[in-house]
């Protein structure tokens, strides 16, 4: 029998693990292939790692856990969890069931059938949350598919089942930046989505804050795009331009009607708006010079605390 692998990045969900862990159970029971759970404890302050703890005393050659040294961010864990999977199929899981569980068997079937290489996940709309929110993540897609020859699918969720050469090819990918959605969409294979309705965290909370959205979204931008750069070296280019014909104008208007000294203010308001576009193209070079910088760090992207297979 095949082996299915679910990958469960856990950040303070004490709550959610249970409920998670009897709905797939439920769920694989009607399914032809074997599970297995590798749940990463990304640094919780809860309970979460107790929870594992029992979980694996009571089903000790299915459920195997990762735990952090601290919180290393969902990314590190999906790696972790990648790299220690087994499974013919692995599939990429919240554990706050927000990733339905009765899509399985159909995600397995067209991989197994229809030789697809990855089912990939979409929510057809964003009820129960902010407009706002839906606003500005609907622009996202929008620039970052204009700018990034990486293509990212709107709505797209990290609930995914790829088969173990897939999954090979992510974990080539060693960055330590690390954008999944943009990666697993670089690595190409052959994916199909299944749309199905926003729902719900069952319990806890999520971690995401509008701020922290928004951080990332920018993270993305520099990670799968140099479109920034290039922006900034249009800003310099147009004021250039601008500037050479405010000379001439100038120029001209003094040989034909004199100089009288004015236009102090307009000055000042030039100096600040030039001053302004340089730091704003030198914040930009720095962001990227940020990632280069902790790239050739090399650091290890997560630390291993403990493990249940040792
Ligand atoms: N998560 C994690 N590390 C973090 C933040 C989140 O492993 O630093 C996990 C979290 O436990 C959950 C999944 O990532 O299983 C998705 O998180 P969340 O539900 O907060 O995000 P949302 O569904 O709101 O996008
Ligand atoms: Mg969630």
């Amino acid at each position: 029998m095949k082996r299915l692998s679910i990958i469960i990045p856990c950040y303070n969900e004490e709550d959610t693990i249970p409920l998670f862990f009897a709905s797939v159970e439920k769920i694989g029971k009607t399914m032809p292939v074997e599970l297995e759970y590798c749940f990463v404890n990304d640094g919780s302050n809860d309970q979460t790692l107790s929870v594992l703890r029992d979980l694996h005393k009571n089903y000790p050659a299915k459920v195997h856990y990762l735990d952090f040294s601290r919180n290393f961010g969902k990314e590190a864990a999906l790696y972790a969890g990648l790299k220690e999977a087994t499974g013919d199929y692995v599939v990429i899981m919240d554990a706050d069931l927000q990733d339905p569980p009765e899509l399985l068997p159909e995600m397995l079937r067209l991989v197994e059938e229809e030789d697809y290489d990855c089912v990939g996940t979409r929510r057809d709309d964003r009820e129960g949350e902010p407009k706002i929110r839906s606003f500005f993540a609907k622009l996202f897609y929008k620039i970052i598919n204009r700018i990034s020859s990486t293509q990212l699918i709107e709505g797209a969720r990290d609930y995914r089942l790829m088969t173990g050469k897939m999954v090979a090819a992510v974990l080539e990918v060693t960055e330590y930046n690390r954008f999944s959605k943009g990666i697993l969409s670089w690595v190409g294979f052959k994916t199909t989505y299944l749309s199905y309705k926003n729902r719900a965290r069952v319990a806890g909370e999520s971690s995401w804050s509008f701020w922290s959205l928004f951080k990332y979204s920018l993270e993305a931008i520099v990670n799968f795009s140099e479109a920034p750069l290039a922006i900034a070296s249009f800003i310099g280019f147009f004021s250039c331009l601008a500037a050479i014909l405010g000379l001439f104008v100038i120029v001209i208007r003094t040989i034909f009607y004199g100089d009288p000294t004015s236009g102090w203010p307009s000055m000042v308001c030039i100096l600040l708006l030039i001053g302004g576009l340089q730091l704003f193209c030198l914040g930009i070079v720095g962001r990227y010079i940020g990632k280069i910088f902790l790239e050739t760090k090399n650091r290890p992207l997560y630390i291993v605390k403990e493990k249940d297979k040792e």
